[in-house]
């Protein structure tokens, strides 16, 4: 592609783009009067414009027929989120029967540990990334606690080699093969949150596999970001938020992933509660969990419908477009930010952007995260006063999601604006 940093070549894209339709469909924030340009989709995706009729569908039922909504609503409650089953899975590359919505993240994914991590006097290690997102090191740490174990001999993290911003796939299958038969879990993020890295999870999940442990994700950086095939992989366990790339609305549901041959293992150790019990006997209100074949299995309360509500908003959008057309934008829109902040780079004497994302598009989705050699935040406090909602980490290091379902080539031209302004 011949890029142009100029607004009409940027418009041009935006016209030949079949998914430009899409932004309207989206409330965009706005900064003094003008539209924003959101690049933290991957932190808080925004809201559809459907997101308040869906929710507004429940307050309705609830006020007309109480109780009855369970059974007689428009959608009845009592099976809600089998609604957002189809099309997370499809998201994800699962069976249906694979996939259930409930409960938040960090909680789904402690269930899941109950299940899949089952240590032993040898076989007690949990190999993961250096630097994953805080929630999972609590998560692993506390597990390791709970089962006996000290956290600083449980957990191996596999880190970049020095110099290096990413891990290399070849260094965590040496990790994974160096331990053998003392790894209980792998458990890896699907996408990074800092740098932005998509792991290649197939060759991790049979590299698990080949030593005997169980594999298993989090999703929250994947899911309706890049290309997944859990089912095919044969990942034991996933779990993902729906309010990043999946536009839910804050801290709402989570998706989870359970391949189908444990699914249907009842012998697995679980914490259990009633929606999880077997469907057709769960109102007889008896002793002795049996729990539903599948994911929905895990299940413990019964459904947060607004939040599902909401949820089913997005979904619809992404049933209408599908993975493999906004993954096509994603390379395009990615491909142009690197474009934008190079040619601001060859301005300027000042600013030297280090991509800390890989450079192989199979390797990352809609994330760049730069270093900014010779920068401070105080060239973001600029970005944001100028309405450039991305995202900054200390030390500097500014992340941008520029998301295919609702930024345009234009947005991104903008940015590179804004930001030679902020330079000068
Ligand atoms: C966003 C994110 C979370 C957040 O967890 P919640 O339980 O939804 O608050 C957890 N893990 C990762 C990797 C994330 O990116």
């Amino acid at each position: 592609m011949n890029w142009e940093f100029s607004e009409d070549f940027a418009r041009k894209m935006d016209q030949e783009d079949p998914l430009s339709f899409l932004r309207d469909r989206f409330f965009i924030p706005k900064v003094s009067n003008e539209e924003a340009v959101y690049f933290t989709g991957n932190s808080l995706g925004l809201q559809p414009k459907t997101t308040a009729s869906f929710i507004q569908q429940e307050l309705k039922d609830w006020a007309e027929l109480g109780v009855e909504g369970h059974f007689h609503g428009k959608t009845p409650w009592f099976d809600y989120h089998k609604v957002l089953t189809n099309t997370n899975a499809k998201i994800v590359g699962a069976l249906d029967s694979e996939v259930v919505v409930m409960n938040g993240l960090t909680t789904n994914l402690h269930l899941l540990w109950a299940s899949f991590y089952k240590p032993t006097k040898s076989r007690f290690k949990i190999i993961c990334e250096a630097k994953a997102f805080p929630s999972d090191q609590y998560v692993m740490e506390s597990q390791a606690k709970f089962h006996g174990f000290n956290p600083d001999d449980a957990i191996v993290e596999v880190a970049p080699r020095d110099g290096e911003y990413t891990i290399r796939t070849e260094d965590i299958l040496a990790k994974i093969e160096e331990l053998g038969s003392e790894v209980a879990l792998v458990f890896w993020g699907g996408v990074n949150y800092y740098t932005g890295q998509v792991f290649d999870m197939e060759t991790i999940t049979k590299s698990g596999h080949s030593i005997g442990a169980k594999v298993g994700f989090d999703l929250a950086h994947a899911a309706g970001n890049v290309k997944l095939q859990l089912h095919d992989w044969g990942v034991d366990f996933a779990a993902w938020c729906s309010y990043k790339y999946l536009n839910s609305g804050p801290g709402n549901v989570s998706g989870v992933f359970v391949h189908k041959r444990h699914g249907e293992d009842s012998s697995l150790p679980r914490f259990a509660g009633w929606w999880g019990h077997d469907e057709g006997n769960r109102f007889l209100m008896e002793k002795g969990f049996v729990p539903s074949k599948g994911a929905e299995g895990w299940q413990l309360s019964n459904a947060p419908i607004f939040g599902m509500a909401a949820h089913r908003a997005s979904l619809e959008i992404f049933e209408e477009v599908g993975m493999d057309q906004l993954i096509a934008k994603s390379r395009l829109l990615v491909a142009y930010l690197e474009y934008i902040l190079a040619q601001v780079a060859l301005k300027f004497d000042n600013c030297n952007f280090e991509s800390i994302t890989p450079t192989n598009p199979e390797e990352k989705g809609c994330q760049v995260s730069v270093l900014l050699h010779g920068q401070r935040k105080e060239l973001f406090d600029k970005l944001t006063k100028k309405g450039v909602l991305a995202d900054w980490r200390e030390p500097n290091v500014i992340r941008m999601a520029p998301v295919p379902l609702y930024n345009s080539f234009e947005d991104i031209f903008r940015f590179g604006k804004k930001l030679e302004a902020s330079l000068c």
